[in-house]
């Protein structure tokens, strides 16, 4: 069965190349306006550079995870679309980011539910699951009113406490959150447990550095590099992350996660 947190591109109208704005820069080569289709999406709603979107200037594109909210959308809540349809693609515009919202969050639930958690804490956690999962499933109208900050913010202390409880056998890890690391030089550094929520890693070197069990929830891990780096039981860690970075054959991952195809050769 397909995983409904992963995006499933083959099933979706090419939202995320149409719905943002983009403004020209590292990650994109031009402005695009929101609500308007990127002139590289050819008319089959498939990118027309996909395999050279780094040399071409995208690497925003290889980055972006929309946790299957853009197949949910196209084929739930707006069946049949066609984002060439403009009076729908506004109403798409205004329910999409909602549902990647609660996609996003969805995916940390169930990332906390599968750590080895008190079993309160875990009532609490499949009472958040089902909650986000009912509401993923409203009316355009419906999801159109959620709340998406306060229901971030009950979701929330729930994977801090997850967060906590899997790293308490590190002695003293660090506490990173929120950290301005742009260029910081972390090689071999033991990060062990550290908790590095939204961090700023950008172009961070952490080369060799051991982030297990390291949370690292909304971290920006643009440019950062992670060659030789064990990231294996690192928390909340998403492939969108991975593919953001630079590593090679030598970082160490596990689960799900995959070494991705732009990372190079093990020195
Ligand atoms: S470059 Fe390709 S992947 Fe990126 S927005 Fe345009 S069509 Fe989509």
């Amino acid at each position: 069965m397909t995983d409904p947190l992963r995006a499933d591109c083959a099933s979706c109208a090419a939202l995320c190349c149409v719905v943002p704005a983009f403004a020209r820069g590292a990650d994109f080569a031009l402005d695009k306006p929101a609500e308007t289709a990127c002139p590289n999406l050819a008319d089959d709603d498939r990118c027309g550079i996909h395999p050279v979107l780094r040399e071409r200037g995208f690497p925003g594109c290889t980055v972006y995870d929309c946790f299957g909210a853009g197949q949910h959308v196209t084929r739930a809540v707006f069946p049949g679309l066609d984002r060439r349809d403009r009076t729908v693609l506004h109403q798409v515009a205004t329910v999409f980011p909602v549902v990647r919202a609660l996609q996003e969050l969805r995916w940390l639930v169930r990332a906390a539910r599968a750590l080895e958690v008190p079993a309160a804490l875990a009532a609490d956690l499949a009472d958040a699951d089902d909650e986000l999962s009912r509401r993923v499933q409203g009316t355009p109208e419906q999801l159109r009113g959620v709340p998406v900050d306060v229901v971030r913010a009950r979701v929330n202390p729930l994977l801090t406490r997850a967060s906590e409880h899997a790293r308490r056998s590190v002695r003293r890890p660090r506490d990173l959150r929120g950290a301005d690391l742009v260029g910081a030089g972390l090689a071999g550094a033991d990060l062990r447990g550290a908790s590095l929520r939204g961090a700023v890693l950008l172009g961070a070197d952490l080369r060799r550095a051991d982030l297990r069990l390291a949370d690292v929830t909304g971290a920006d891990t643009r440019g950062a590099r992670l060659e030789g780096a064990d990231l294996r039981g690192t928390l909340f860690l998403t492939q969108a992350q991975l593919d953001a970075a630079r590593g090679d054959a030598a970082t160490r991952l596990e689960g799900a996660l995959l070494h991705p195809a732009h990372w190079a050769p093990a020195a």
